[in-house]
């Protein structure tokens, strides 16, 4: 039924307010593909980045590998001027907000659209690169270690 809530489409253009960032404690885990991604970037070997960018999360029964962020909250990479590693930015990032739980039906969009100042605002993204986000987020593997 998700289908129905982006059939025509879902305004969004990033404010930039970089809530999403900074803050508040949360995780952003990487995918083998944005470790890949971020290596290439950053000119750094795995075990370097690992050491000196990454935190090792439990999920349940997994463990995941997670960005840590500085003591303020902020993302380790975030900066004045933005995000250091934008154009290499985790999958986890690129998407959002299209995330499978904000798209189950409209009172979940609008109740994360509280905390996202771009959501319902602008452009309209339409139903094809929704879905794109959706197909990444299904198929890229996130790290497990
Ligand atoms: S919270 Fe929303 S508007 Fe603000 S930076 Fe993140 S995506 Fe952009
Ligand atoms: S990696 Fe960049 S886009 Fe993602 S949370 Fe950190 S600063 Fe924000």
């Amino acid at each position: 039924m998700c289908d129905i809530v982006y059939k025509n489409g879902l305004k969004f253009t990033c404010t930039q307010c970089s809530k999403c960032c900074r803050f508040d404690p949360g995780f952003v885990f990487l995918t083998y593909s944005d470790l890949d991604r971020i290596l290439l970037y950053l000119h750094l070997s795995k075990n370097e980045f690992i050491e000196k960018y990454c935190r090792t999360v439990n999920i349940g029964e997994q463990k995941r590998l997670s960005l840590i962020e500085k003591p303020d909250f902020d993302c380790i990479f975030w900066n004045k001027g933005g995000c250091d590693i934008y154009n290499s930015r985790p999958l986890q990032c690129r998407t959002y907000p299209f995330w499978k739980p904000f798209l189950t039906d409209r009172d979940a969009w609008d109740r994360e659209a509280e905390s996202c100042a771009g959501m319902n605002n602008g452009s309209v993204v339409d139903k094809e690169a929704i879905e794109n986000c959706l197909v990444l987020r299904k198929t890229e593997n996130y790290i497990l270690l």
